[in-house]
């Protein structure tokens, strides 16, 4: 809560927190943010931040009622017409001064995303320098919002096609990701010219009141960006999807949720994008380069502890290399210091919360019950905060939990093949569809084997995707539309068609 650094805060706020022992920071406002104005909300409750690496309580934040919701859709509403009214290059301005900001936070903002999210330091600064990049890129896009123009092919008028706002988008993200998840959404719905509400996870409000204060501080106009954090996501989300005002959700997290999410659209046909779970194998082919192999493995599985949609799931190591490949990965990530996010030294951080090592536990459980051989780690330890030990399956029989659903954790589960028609039938079965990994010295055969993955993005000797300049996004059930790239800010818009005839 506040403290000594009070004066650091915005003027208007009411309850803050100061990290402790953090430099170049302010003492982030934990209230909601509507109208420009930070604000305790009318249900007088809180909701407690817990840090995962103790399991301690850090804050608490103001836990938003409907009624908070709404007022939330009033504010985006009174600043929607200015805002898409505002040049294209004032509105670049705006988010060039988000990515500066933003970096010069980036310290400061990792440590926050280390102490409610868990994850290492590391994980946390290249989470911040990710997140940031969002607003550079879409300061560059919004001043390319191009129309189209063409002659009707019976030649009687032009078709004339202009990119306008959306309106006001419903902005919900998950707690994995917890800045670059916001800024995905907040900085292309800005470049756009849409006003919105972020709902951020209950885990991780911190991070997203962080970024909002430094989107102020930057010239965001009043009702620009709201933030309002609640206990129970389900009635707020659902009213704001059914105020006529807003037309358009976007939405990053589970498959399950995302369902839920595309129902509550449906009732007045909201525009919807959806970030969903993933599933993800890893090929490696026996003419791969090992050592590339196993640095892109790491990446895709120990980026985040294995906490991202990105993360690879299922690696399917072909015979002749397999043996090499099982033994590398484990001293590698037998190697990885496990601790709190915020210890300078850690290499593997915390888990979100309990419910994620149970369901890590549980999975390994299983697949070990089915035949599969713990190379490495396997067993959770003593402690008060949410670990899992980076930790190594060999053998996984395919009829393993683990082979159909996220572990979301830093397990690595090795199945071995022969054939590679095997391999990418294995890998394409399942429901889920966001990204893929494949490590071949055959560039020909790469391509071709990328071009039949039923993914909606393929790692080609690569352990990492994710580029603001790129499309992201799933096929399946891991999602609908794209984020990043020029993609992700025509998600913000909608082609208006004008007939004329001159
Ligand atoms: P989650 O679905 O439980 O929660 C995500 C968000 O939805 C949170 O803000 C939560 O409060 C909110 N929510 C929950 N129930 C809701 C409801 N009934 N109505 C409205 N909102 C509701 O997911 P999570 O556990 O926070 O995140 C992990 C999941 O997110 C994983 O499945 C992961 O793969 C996925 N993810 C996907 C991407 C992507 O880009 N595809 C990126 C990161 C995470």
């Amino acid at each position: 809560m506040s403290s000594s650094t009070a004066s650091l805060a915005p003027t208007d706020a009411g309850h803050t927190y100061v990290v402790p022992d953090a430099k170049g920071g302010f003492a982030i406002p934990t209230d909601l943010l509507i109208a420009d104005k930070w604000t305790a909300g009318t249900s007088g409750k809180r909701i407690d931040v817990l840090n995962p690496s103790t399991g301690e309580v850090l804050t608490s934040v103001a836990d938003a009622t409907v009624a908070d919701g709404l007022s939330a859709v009033d504010a985006a509403a009174a600043a929607a017409a200015s805002w898409a009214a505002t040049p294209p290059r004032a509105r670049a301005n705006v988010l060039q001064r988000c990515f500066q900001s933003m970096l010069e936070h980036a310290d400061w903002l990792a440590q926050i995303i280390s102490l409610e999210n868990g994850k290492a330091l590391p994980d946390a600064r290249g989470e911040v320098l990710y997140a940031a990049e969002f607003f550079r890129w879409y300061a560059e896009e919004a001043v390319r919002i191009n129309g189209d123009l063409a002659i009707a092919p019976a030649g009687g008028n032009r078709i004339v096609v202009q990119y306008q706002p959306i309106g006001i988008a419903l902005l919900i993200t998950p707690w994995n990701f917890p800045a670059a998840m916001a800024t995905r959404k907040i900085a292309p719905a800005l470049a756009a010219g849409c006003t919105c509400i972020l709902k951020p996870a209950e885990e991780t409000p911190l991070t997203a009141l962080a970024v909002g204060e430094i989107l102020r501080r930057a010239g965001v106009p009043a009702g620009v960006v709201n933030m309002v954090n609640t206990s129970d996501p389900g009635p707020l989300c659902s009213a704001i999807l059914r105020d006529m005002r807003v037309r358009k959700l976007s939405f990053t997290g589970s498959t399950e949720v995302g369902k839920i999410l595309l129902r509550e659209a449906s009732y007045n046909v909201i525009n919807s994008s959806m970030e969903l779970g993933g599933n993800a194998p890893f090929l490696v082919l026996d003419d791969a380069d090992l050592d590339a192999a196993i640095e892109g493995a790491m990446i895709a599985k120990m980026r985040n502890a294995g906490e991202a949609c990105t993360a690879a799931n299922r690696f399917y190591v072909q015979e002749g290399i397999y043996p090499a490949f099982v033994e590398k990965l484990v001293e590698k990530m037998g190697a990885l210091k496990l601790g709190a996010g915020t210890d300078t030294t850690t290499q593997c951080g915390a888990m979100i919360n309990r419910a994620a090592i149970e369901k890590i536990t549980s999975l390994v459980d299983d697949a070990v019950a089915k035949g599969a051989k713990v190379k490495l780690g396997g067993k959770v330890g003593e402690g008060a905060g949410f670990f899992y030990p980076p930790s190594v399956l060999a053998d996984v029989p395919l009829n393993a939990n683990l082979i159909r659903e996220e572990i979301f954790g830093p397990v690595a589960a090795i199945v071995p093949f022969k054939d590679v028609e095997d391999a990418i039938r294995m890998a394409n079965d399942t429901e889920y569809g966001l990204s893929a990994y494949v490590y071949t010295g055959d560039l020909k055969r790469g391509m071709q084997i990328s071009e039949r993955l039923e993914y909606g993005m393929v790692a080609l000797n690569r352990g990492l995707v994710s580029d603001p300049a790129a499309p992201f996004g799933g096929v399946k059930q891991s999602g609908l539309g794209r984020e990043g790239a020029h993609h992700g800010l025509l998600e913000f818009t909608e082609a208006k068609y004008i007939a004329v005839s001159w």
